[in-house]
């Protein structure tokens, strides 16, 4: 019972074999190896290190090697388990939604340290995607309301499927464009957060990025519509005193400190990710 031409083996084999497969396609081969089968088994990654002698079965062995292959091919790890970890939740995934990345945990640090614990302030998340940015402040301040939006509804499905699997039940989900997804009676708001589409039509890295929706990674020619788009509409929707927090580009955060403040927007100031690249700008309605 194995992959042709392969012996049968025990998980540390197949850990081996499918690093050795991986190995040119990925910088990170050995992980993705043991994040595949690990979710095959039902495990946990470092659960599946204290099972190495263990034998697998032959239909999991088939469905490991397709998994190997679809990683092979460029697929994320992520789209191939359906999950990913951000913040402290365990989210689930698919292509019609971005998969979440450790530099938006920037924007939510900063997010919650405008948010005192027991804070009952009304924030927004605009372009929800997985629900990722709304589901983390959510689950750290269970008393704020949250309204978090999407254009597509695919990508509404898989925030909601989220906030129920993690249990949170303050966020209410509204379809639409940017601030035109409000209900028409949305009071303002104390808090607007978003990680919008913000790379250039055309840019060279959208190549390696082809398994994600475009819709949630382009934004014209300069990469900056769909900001100056927020910019100009958040205003009419925030109280006076409270924050717009925009995640961006590396290289964008002049521009977008430019674009607040011309907004009128006071305080405005770039944060770094974990890689030490500008990552989120904000201001504060005056
Ligand atoms: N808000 C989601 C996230 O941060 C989706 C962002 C997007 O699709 N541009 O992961």
């Amino acid at each position: 019972p194995a992959v042709q031409g392969l012996a049968p083996g025990v998980i540390a084999d197949w850990l081996r074999w499918g690093t050795s497969e991986l190995d040119a396609a990925s910088d990170s081969a050995r992980a993705d190896a043991e994040i595949l089968l690990a979710a095959l088994l039902d495990s946990e990654r470092a659960a599946l290190r204290l099972r190495h002698d263990e034998a697998i079965e032959a239909a999991t062995v088939l469905r490991y090697a397709s998994w190997i292959e679809r990683r092979k091919l460029g697929e994320p790890v992520a789209y191939i388990v359906g999950r990913q970890g951000f913040w402290t939740l365990d989210l689930v995934v698919d292509t019609a939604v971005l998969i979440p990345r450790p530099d938006t945990e920037t924007l939510v640090e900063w997010a919650l340290s405008r948010l005192p614990a027991g804070s009952t302030a009304r924030v927004l998340d605009l372009g929800t995607g997985s629900g990722a940015i709304a589901l983390a402040v959510a689950s750290e301040r269970p008393t704020v309301s949250v309204l978090a939006t999407d254009l597509s509804e695919a990508a509404l499905d898989v925030a909601r499927e989220n906030a129920r699997r993690n249990g949170i039940g303050h966020v209410v989900f509204a379809r639409g464009a940017w601030l035109a997804a409000l209900p028409a009676e949305a009071a303002p708001f104390d808090l607007i957060l978003s990680n919008p589409p913000y790379i250039a039509d055309g840019d060279a890295h959208l190549a390696a990025l082809r398994y994600e929706p475009r819709l949630a990674l382009t934004s014209g020619i300069d990469g900056l519509d769909a900001i100056r788009e927020i910019v100009r509409e958040a205003p009419a929707h925030l109280k006076s005193g409270a924050w717009l927090l925009l995640e961006h580009g590396h290289d964008q955060g002049a521009a977008v400190r430019a674009l607040l403040t011309e907004a009128g927007f006071e305080n405005v100031e770039t944060r770094r990710d974990f890689g030490g690249n500008d990552r989120v700008t904000g201001g504060r309605k005056p």
